[in-house]
């Protein structure tokens, strides 16, 4: 399925956590809760909303997604007001617009996914990363295992779709383990999981343990192992691995994701916030924001970079972004989009890429079939 061009998706930014993880490279800054600027940053919000309106013109919302940092930290009422905006500023919506807030167990019960709910919010992406205290103290992480299951009760009681984000690859962490995390979270009622290797970024704390040798990281093999068991466990459960880090029930794939790895539009909103809207075939305009949360909010510098994308960057980035879904990537809007054939000046990788098995063309799509997807970097690189 192709999407609709003037489909639009809105990411919002929240910039703060009530700690920082030591292996996380996110643009977000630890603050107490009660120090937070609820109201101030979605005053803000608002204003850039307004300042982005002419770049809304003629286009119809198709999801929004709150992530950063920890939304779930965020006054409920200040999102809503936010959410309205969004919704006000747009001429258009698909019938079902797709709202999905990011929580941390720590700062989610059944009380504040009610209230989200009549903010409206439909969808919930829960940051479980495990169900095993061990790997969560080494992780950094504010919860425990029975938090984490007390959120997840409290989520699927009150959200109608519910997503929870798994983490692999700890030292020590067992296949076993992993599943019977699994199995656990489909029991509390979840019917999507991003599941992500845990990977060492370097400028986080686990960076620098790391260099200093003072880090115990899982061997290669270890990841891979734990990734198929992953896969098999989902499959058994009759999800589908429509993503490479992402499995989903029968209609509950993510709408705000699958929209960015097609190449769809979307603002983004928000400090550090990244958005991309098309501006005619063969050219799109990236853009990203102030990072520092204070000075954004000032606003005196909205964005601080500004990419011109050509036809070349769009077709890479259709490549890279598409060929990590089940469906692949679509020749057919790619070309609409980037104003010429993805298939031109690669013809050859791409024959060689089919002869080994690592691409199948089927109609107008081009996939890495999911028994290749620990090699897709590679795959994608010899397309580049
Ligand atoms: S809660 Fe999430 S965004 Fe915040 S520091 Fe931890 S991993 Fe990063």
């Amino acid at each position: 399925m192709s999407s609709d061009p003037t489909e639009t998706s809105v990411y919002v930014h929240f910039p703060w956590c009530a700690r920082k993880c030591p292996y996380c490279d996110f643009a977000t800054e630890p603050m107490r809760s009660d120090a937070l600027p609820h109201d101030a940053y979605a005053d803000a919000l608002l204003r850039e909303l307004d300042a982005r309106a002419g770049d809304l013109q003629g286009r119809a919302l198709k999801s929004v997604f709150f992530g950063g940092g920890t939304p779930s930290l965020w006054a409920p009422n200040a999102l809503k007001r936010t959410l309205e905006g969004i919704r006000e500023a747009f001429e258009e919506a698909a019938d079902e617009v797709e709202v999905t807030v990011e929580c941390n167990p720590s700062s989610l019960d059944r009380e504040h996914a009610s209230l989200l709910r009549e903010a409206g919010v439909n969808r919930v992406s829960i940051g479980v990363q495990s169900l095993r205290d061990p790997h969560l103290r080494f992780l950094g992480r504010l919860h425990d295992r029975d938090r984490a299951l007390a959120a997840l009760d409290g989520a699927t009681k009150e959200m109608p779709r519910v997503s929870a984000d798994l983490m692999f690859g700890m030292p020590g962490q067992t296949i076993g383990e992993l599943g019977e995390d699994i199995a656990r979270i489909a029991e509390a009622g979840v019917r999507h999981v991003s599941a992500y290797a845990l990977t060492i970024e370097e400028k986080t704390m686990f960076g620098s343990l790391y260099r200093a040798g003072k880090l115990r990281v899982a061997p290669e093999e270890q990841y891979a192992e734990l990734f198929e068991h992953a896969e098999r466990c989902f499959t058994d459960l009759g999800w589908t691995h429509y993503e490479v880090s992402n499995y989903a029930d029968d209609g509950e794939l993510s709408r705000h994701n699958l929209h960015y790895w097609r190449g769809g539009a979307y603002v983004g909103l928000g400090a550090a916030a990244v958005g991309c809207l098309d501006q005619g075939p063969g050219r799109a305009e990236r853009w990203r924001n102030e990072p520092n949360p204070q000075r954004y909010m000032r606003q005196q510098i909205l964005e601080v970079e500004v990419e011109e994308l050509g036809p070349d960057e769009i077709i890479r980035e259709a490549l890279m972004l598409g060929l990590r879904t089940v469906d692949g990537m679509n020749l057919v809007s790619t070309e609409r989009r980037a104003g010429r054939q993805p298939r031109e000046g690669r013809e050859h990788e791409i024959e060689r890429a089919i002869e080994r098995g690592n691409l199948v063309w089927d109609g107008d799509w081009l996939r890495v079939p999911v028994d290749r997807w620990l090699k897709l970097d590679g795959i994608v690189r010899d397309l580049f």
